[in-house]
């Protein structure tokens, strides 16, 4: 039936026209007077129903009589989806292997997903699996001044999702400060209220893997469309897009698609806008036309309630001195705070000891210790003097020997770049110089790590371990 249709549509219109729109369907069903083809995206379809409807109808009367009827089953590639594809209505078993090369299997072994067409007509909304974690919800999301702001932008616009002027809606500030967990909070709640809105969660790496897979495929505009037709785009860590720009060019026209037409867009990064690099200016100042919100590091209070809510729901109990050192030592990361409060219960439960005060110290101490910046001088004198083999008596010496004065400069380029110790008390602590020396040091390092090729290893080397 399909074969005769086409021979009709091809002599009707122009062959790039046919190549184009009629070649890549294939026929998949034919049950009374219905006949379902499968296309390769909902834009195929709608292109399609646009261009071709009444020739579609033409060719099929002819062959099917007056009650002719067309179903559309739209190939879906597990492509855009995070681990699944992204229609919900057929089950994962079912879906996942629908790729373009087994197009060519007869109709009768086609794969058991035509069972269950995904068909549009009368559902006009594509499911998409919005890859939300319902266990990030306002709920748990624990109020404080820290993120007041922040979270009643994400509570307004999950109200009403691009029905405020936050949109996009822009949560930034630094790691484990609750960016991610907001944003699918705000997701889910959408979710809740407006269950027929397609709503989806992304982070910007993942989003950038698919776009190059796309690209790589040839099939950037499926890649487009897919994203124009969601209704909030939740996009995390947005400062990942820095340097890479294609994947911000691509973005930036979905951007503007979905902003144009009333959709909502939620963004997080761990930078405020004006301290992203390398992320194009009309991206940027797109950011800004919504609401910026910071998350800050939470005060004491609040601390103290995420730490028993997070106790609370795990079911363990805790001496209150415990809780507060906790929040007095962990300021500035609460998923730092949340994993030792989760090693402090394993240890407990480990070892089968209550949990002590002792213990306690001992858990903030290794996270403390990880997590410090700021690095000593003396430190730095070991760490050079290791990378040299060499020791530190010997870095501090009066030797005019060419790798020692390297050695020796490299330690005061560090100290000046690592710590806040002025140029004079460097000089002081690495072999009593004064502080002209090291500011001398720090010029030649600078100049040599830009002509030397060697040279500039060893300052990224040492870099590495000192920061680590
Ligand atoms: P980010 O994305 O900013 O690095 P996350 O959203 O991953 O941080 O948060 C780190 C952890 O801290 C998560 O487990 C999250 O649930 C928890 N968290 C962050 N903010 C809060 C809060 N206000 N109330 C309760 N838990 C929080
Ligand atoms: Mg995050």
């Amino acid at each position: 039936v399909w074969e005769n249709c086409l021979s009709f549509i091809q002599d009707n219109i122009t062959p790039q026209a046919y190549k184009t729109w009629f070649e890549p369907i294939k026929a998949v069903k034919l049950s009374d007077n219905a006949l379902s083809i499968q296309v390769p995206s909902k834009f195929f379809y709608e292109w399609l129903e646009e261009h071709y409807v009444k020739l579609l109808k033409v060719s099929l009367t002819k062959e099917l009589g007056e009650k002719a009827k067309l179903v559309y089953v739209i190939k879906m590639e597990n492509t855009y989806g995070n681990k699944q594809p992204f229609t919900e209505k057929i089950p994962s078993s079912q879906r996942s292997n629908v790729s373009s090369q087994e197009i060519d299997v007869p109709v009768k072994n086609k794969s058991p997903e035509l069972k269950n067409p995904f068909i549009i007509p009368g559902i006009r909304n594509v499911k998409i699996d919005s890859q939300l974690n319902p266990n990030y919800s306002f709920d748990n999301f624990l109020e404080g001044d820290s993120n007041r702001l922040a979270r009643s932008a994400g509570l307004a616009v999950a109200n009403r999702p691009g029905g405020t002027s936050f949109n996009p809606l822009l949560i930034f500030g630094g790691v484990g400060l609750g960016k991610t967990h907001l944003a699918h909070a705000i997701g889910v709640e959408i979710k809740d209220k407006y269950p027929e809105k397609t709503v989806l969660y992304i982070s910007a790496e993942k989003f950038t893997q698919q776009y190059i897979e796309s690209v790589k495929k040839n099939n950037r505009n499926d890649f487009i469309h897919f994203y124009q037709i969601i209704d909030v785009l939740i996009v995390d860590d947005i400062q990942l897009l820095s340097g890479k720009a294609g994947t911000q060019d691509v973005f930036f026209h979905i951007f503007n698609h979905l902003h144009q037409n009333g959709k909502q867009v939620i963004l997080t990064s761990d930078k405020a806008p004006v301290d992203m690099q390398d992320i194009e200016q009309r991206l940027l100042s797109r950011f800004k036309w919504g609401l910026s919100a910071e998350l800050q590091h939470p005060d004491f209070e609040t601390r103290i309630s995420i730490i028993k809510n997070k106790l609370y729901r795990d079911g363990v109990e805790m001496p209150e001195d415990i809780i507060e050192y906790l929040a007095n030592n962990i300021k500035t990361n609460i998923r730092e705070l949340e994993g030792a409060i989760i090693s402090l219960i394993a240890h407990s439960s480990f070892n089968k000891k209550d949990i002590t005060l002792d213990l306690a110290k001992k858990i903030v101490e290794n996270y403390v210790k990880n997590t410090k910046k700021e690095v000593s001088i003396e430190y730095i004198q070991k760490v050079v003097s290791d990378y040299f083999q060499m020791d530190v008596d010997t870095l501090q010496s009066k030797t005019r020997k060419r790798h020692i004065v390297q050695a020796r400069q490299l330690a005061m380029f560090f100290a000046k770049k690592l710590t806040k110790a002025s140029l004079a008390s460097i000089g002081t602590q690495i072999g009593k110089r004064d502080h002209a020396t090291v500011l001398h040091a720090c010029k030649t390092v600078n100049n040599l790590s830009s002509t030397d090729k060697q040279f500039k290893k060893f300052v990224e080397d040492l870099h590495k371990k000192l920061t680590l």
